[in-house]
């Protein structure tokens, strides 16, 4: 018996616990039964609904010099993460345009390997941002098997279906971002008695949605169970992108350079080599020895990296990306008709600290909010306030270095 508070479907009346799926609209609601009539309605009446959704061939190609042209709107410096993806986005979306199959294109599904907090996630969701495509975030490190606590790997397809209001055909074109892909790494060579639910058995798992196969998804995510309704989607065209930090995988660069130098290159080849940053070396064969399975590494064919962000790169993501948090500041004073001003020597303090306690381009934002905190809280209620100057006195006096500390333990 439906309860009077719960929601109910504005055409048929029936309530939420007595359909499937109620979908929530700007005035009212509907349900998946009323939706599947007026489809069968439209159907007969010889509308299709093919019209409403953009098809592959309306997506616009940017080509890769105006992908990475945006991309430097947002994301400083990691000039070759960028390239690599401007590239790939293009062949991928070239691709899903081809109307000939004589030569079939393979998916360009991109690995990146980078510390956290370099911006790979920002990478990853300002080229959704671009190519207007829904986009997910996942974190691996939530997936198990099948049969195991945590969550099946098709619910990030689900929250996919949440990002474009479940319109199948938007999401099936969409982006997909898995974060701390790393964590789930073979744990070792061995295949122990115990199974590996949470790493190498997730790894195979997401085959199956990486390689482009047709899934069955509940559409409100989580666990499948077996009186849930199922969306099928097909991920042919879903274009999957993976981020993880790979701690440690600088040795195993190190480690492939040093023997194949040995093998066949001389050795003061390796002299030149940037040791500081081994990451741009990266290649399937480290990941592989970190942990990930060829076969998903074979679905994930473009690997590209981020380098650590230094002292410049994150004074000017301070400043300089389109939506750059002293632009945000300067943005909330200016509705509150104040002028905010920074002194450089403000800005160099604040990525000390930032590089201080390891906080990257992610720890920034809390230290502009702990130093602005006060003068946000105490200027709207002040008469006559014109302009708000942030010096490095201002600066020293608000940053709070316990609260800092507290930070970097998390
Ligand atoms: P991760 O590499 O861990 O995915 P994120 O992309 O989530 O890191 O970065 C966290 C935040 O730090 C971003 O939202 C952004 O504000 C800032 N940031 C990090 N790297 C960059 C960068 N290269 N350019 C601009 N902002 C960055």
């Amino acid at each position: 018996m439906a309860k009077a508070t719960e929601k109910k479907c504005s055409f048929c009346e029936r309530a939420e616990s007595e359909v499937n799926i109620l979908f929530t609209g700007a005035k009212g609601m509907i349900c998946d039964a009323c939706i599947e009539n007026a489809h069968i309605l439209l159907q007969d009446a010889g509308v299709s609904g093919k019209a409403a959704t953009a098809t592959p061939a309306a997506l616009s190609l940017h080509k890769p010099k105006e992908i990475k042209a945006f991309l430097d709107q947002y994301v400083i410096g990691q000039e070759d993460a960028k390239k690599t993806m401007a590239v790939a986005i293009y062949n991928h979306y070239k691709r899903l345009n081809q109307e000939d199959d004589e030569v079939e294109i393979d998916k360009s599904n991109i690995i990146m390997v980078g510390e956290t907090g370099t911006g790979k996630t920002l990478l990853a969701k300002t080229i959704a941002k671009l190519l207007q495509v829904p986009f997910a975030i996942a974190d691996a490190t939530v997936f198990t098997e099948a049969g195991y606590v945590g969550e099946d790997v098709e619910s990030i397809l689900s929250r996919l279906l949440q990002a474009c209001n479940y319109d199948i055909s938007l999401a099936e074109k969409g982006i997909v971002y898995i974060d701390e892909i790393d964590k789930v790494g073979r744990k070792s060579d061995n295949p122990s008695i115990t199974r590996d639910v949470s790493g190498e058995g997730v790894q195979q798992a997401m085959l199956k949605l990486l390689e482009g196969s047709e899934v069955l998804v509940p559409p409100q995510g989580g666990r499948k169970h077996p009186d849930q309704k199922m969306v099928k989607i097909n991920t042919q065209h879903i274009l999957f992108i993976c981020g993880g930090a790979f701690e440690g995988i600088d040795k195993m660069i190190a480690r492939r350079m040093q023997s194949s130098a040995i093998g066949y290159r001389s050795i003061t080849a390796t002299q030149d080599l940037d040791r500081a940053n081994l990451l741009q070396y990266v290649n399937s064969q480290d990941l592989r020895s970190f942990g990930l399975i060829p076969e998903l590494l074979g679905r994930l064919p473009i690997v590209t990296y981020l380098n650590p962000l230094d002292k410049t790169s994150l004074k000017r993501i301070l400043t300089e990306p389109k939506n750059a948090l002293i632009k945000q500041y300067k943005k909330l004073f200016s509705l509150e008709k104040i002028e905010l001003t920074v002194d450089e020597d403000a800005l160099d303090f604040m990525v000390e600290k930032a590089i201080e306690f390891q906080l990257g381009g992610r720890g920034l934002r809390s230290i502009c909010e702990m130093i602005l905190r006060d003068a946000m809280y105490e200027l709207p209620s002040e008469k006559g306030v014109t302009s708000f100057h942030l010096s490095l006195a201002y600066t020293k006096e608000k940053l709070q270095v316990e609260k800092l500390q507290s930070q970097k333990a998390v």
